[in-house]
């Protein structure tokens, strides 16, 4: 699916999901039944399998580990279930929850994991999707209570750049969830202490997964690029300002961004 069908496919689910809502969830499950099962939604579905797959195969997942969350309305998000593997997920595996973590349909428990999701998505009305995982060397970084460097490669100043670490709390609880959705405002992705990564996407779900893709692919080769023994090569201020200028037109969000004039 790309950009283009994604973004559609999220309006016609917004329609759908803004008409549930407004009969209020808990008086209508036939119309929340029905926008389960839609086709709108069993798409998604089968997106959030599809990204399960790959973050199992690149081995940012193990065991049950990891976690993603779809909004599909203003108060309703599909999620990934708990006790599953993500490399084997079917569509009616995934969970619908209201943005208070309470599981409307689904015939599996949702992820306990979900209120981080639901609290980056509250404080960061232009994240449509999130994923949390445990890919190795940017985990690494984590353990470490290590920033990744920046000024390095190109890709990941334009799609990610700084990456804050949230303070280590029990996974799971409303507490480590109000401290990684308070850098979402600035971050699409946060390093969580002793624990993983999680990425939020204005695109879409493939997008939040990208996110890990880079990251990962950045840590791995910083991790590399320091064992060759001699300083590394960084951007110059000039060098960085262009980069973060493209990043500006793909309304990508960036503390940095503060000190970049637009172009008129
Ligand atoms: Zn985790």
């Amino acid at each position: 699916m790309d950009r283009h069908q994604e973004q559609m496919m999220k309006r016609s689910c917004d329609t759908v999901a803004m008409k549930s809502v407004r009969t209020k969830t808990a008086g209508a499950p036939a119309r929340i039944g029905a926008f389960f099962n839609s086709p709108a939604i069993h798409a998604l579905k089968l997106q959030l399998c599809e990204m399960g797959r790959r973050l199992w195969a690149r081995a940012y997942v193990e065991g049950n580990g990891g976690n993603m969350a779809v909004r599909v309305g203003e108060n309703l998000a599909l999620c990934t279930p708990t006790l599953v593997s993500k490399g084997f997920m079917k569509p009616e595996d995934i969970c619908l929850v209201d943005f208070e973590g309470r599981q409307l349909a689904g015939v599996k428990k949702r992820t306990m994991e979900i209120l981080m999701h639901l609290q980056i998505m509250r404080r960061q009305p232009r994240a449509l999707a999130t994923v949390h995982c445990h890919p190795p060397h940017a985990t690494a970084f984590a353990v470490a209570g290590l920033e990744p460097p920046g000024c390095l490669l190109p890709e990941f100043e334009i799609f990610i750049g700084k990456v804050p670490i949230a303070p280590y709390r029990t996974p799971g609880t409303p507490e480590m969830g109000r401290l990684v959705a308070g850098l979402a405002e600035d971050h699409n992705t946060i390093l969580m202490a002793n624990h993983g990564v999680v990425s939020w996407s204005h695109l879409g779900l493939e997008d939040a997964y990208f996110k890990m893709e880079i990251i990962e692919a950045y840590c791995r080769t910083v991790v590399i690029a320091r064992q060759l023994g001699v300083p590394l090569r960084t951007f110059t201020p000039a060098q960085l300002r262009e980069l973060l200028a493209i990043k500006r037109r793909h309304g990508i969000p960036d503390p940095r961004l503060a000190s970049v004039k637009p172009k008129i």
